[in-house]
C-alpha cells in the first residue's frame, strides 16, 4: 500500500515538473503549423456550387459557419446561459445563405454525405434542428443528389427568399382573377414562409405556394 502511495508522489511530483519545465515555458514559435488542404471536401464543394449558382445575386453562400456566429442563447439564467452556449461551441452550420447586403443569416442548409445514420449523425441532427427552430431559422436538408438539380435547389430556397422580381412576377387568383400579392406567413408551421395570396382578402380566401414558378425547371 505504503508503495503505492509513494508512486504516486512521485508521479504527481514527475508530473507538476514536466508541466512547469516545458509546457509553460513553450513559445508561441515552438508550434508551427501546416495547410490541411481545401475547406471543403469533393462533394461539399460541388454542392457549394450549386447552391451559389441556385441562389445567383440574391444571396451570399458561407460554409462552415460556427453555429455560435449566428445564434447566441436567449437564456437569462447565467448557467443555463453556459450550457447552452456549450452546447453549440463546437458545432457549425454546412451552409448558410446570407442576405447579401447584411449578411444575416437567412436560410441554414444540412448537407445529407450519404453516409449511414450513427449515433453522432443522429444527434447532430437532432441540435440542428432544434437550434433552427427555436432561433426562427429556416433550416433545408440537402443531399449530394441536389448538386446536379440546381432547380429543386432554388425552390427549396425560393419559399425563404427572394429569387424572384416581386413586380416581375404577376399572379392571378385562380379562383375570381383579381390580382395576387405576396405575403408572409406570420405563425404556424410555415412561419417566415411566403405565399401569394389573393388581394381580395377576406372575402376571397384563395393562397398559392410561392415557390410554383420553378416547377418546371431542372
Ligand atoms: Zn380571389
Amino acid at each position: 500500500m505504503e508503495y503505492v502511495a509513494i508512486l504516486l508522489i512521485i508521479f504527481a511530483a514527475f508530473y507538476y515538473f514536466i508541466h512547469h519545465r516545458y509546457l509553460k515555458q513553450q513559445d508561441l514559435k515552438d508550434s508551427s503549423f501546416k495547410k490541411k488542404g481545401p475547406l471543403l471536401n469533393s462533394k461539399e464543394s460541388v454542392f457549394y456550387n450549386a447552391l451559389t449558382t441556385a441562389v445567383g445575386q440574391h444571396g451570399i453562400v458561407m460554409s462552415k459557419v460556427m453555429m455560435s456566429s449566428v445564434v447566441t442563447p436567449k437564456e437569462t439564467d447565467k448557467k443555463r446561459w453556459f450550457i447552452a452556449s456549450n452546447r453549440i461551441a463546437k458545432s457549425y452550420f454546412d451552409y448558410v445563405v446570407c442576405d447579401p447586403r447584411t449578411l444575416e443569416a437567412r436560410v441554414i442548409i444540412e448537407l445529407d454525405d450519404g453516409s449511414p445514420l450513427s449515433k453522432g449523425k443522429i444527434e447532430r441532427q437532432k441540435l440542428l434542428m432544434h437550434v433552427c427552430k427555436s432561433a426562427g431559422l429556416p433550416l433545408i436538408g440537402g443531399n449530394i443528389k441536389m448538386s446536379y438539380q440546381v432547380g429543386k435547389l432554388r425552390r427549396l430556397l425560393a419559399a425563404h427568399i427572394d429569387l424572384i422580381e416581386p413586380d416581375r412576377e404577376v399572379r392571378f387568383c385562380k379562383r375570381c382573377g383579381t390580382p395576387m400579392v405576396i405575403k408572409t406567413a406570420a405563425h404556424g408551421d410555415f412561419k417566415g414562409r411566403r405565399f401569394f395570396t389573393c388581394s381580395r382578402q377576406p372575402h376571397c380566401t384563395y393562397t398559392e405556394n410561392y415557390n410554383v414558378v420553378f416547377e418546371e425547371e431542372s
